[in-house]
């Protein structure tokens, strides 16, 4: 279930509406303002939810992160061909 923040320009109440749907929330009109009533309250978009993409690193957090991974995708293909090799001169 969506939850939309929305702001009264009226009297500058902010509140959070649950909507069943995505498609519901663009469909039908903005819920009105809880505290005075006026029906053309306007979405917010909320920096929650972009904040919580993040995943709560921060940028050089993120950035160690990411060289961690690339480290480790250029490690593994390596080992991989050593034991490959390993195995073919045993063989041989
Ligand atoms: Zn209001």
């Amino acid at each position: 279930m969506p939850i939309y923040e929305y702001l009264c320009p009226a009297c500058g109440q902010r509140f959070e509406h649950y909507w069943r749907s995505v498609a519901a929330a663009e469909r039908e009109p903005p819920p009105p303002c809880p505290a005075c009533g006026h029906s053309e309250t306007q979405r917010v978009i909320s920096q929650v939810a972009v904040l919580g993409g993040l995943g709560g690193l921060t940028p050089s957090e993120q950035a160690a992160e990411r060289a961690h991974e690339e480290r480790l995708a250029k490690i593994t293909p390596r080992e991989q061909i050593e034991k490959f090799r390993a195995a073919k001169q045993q063989e041989g």
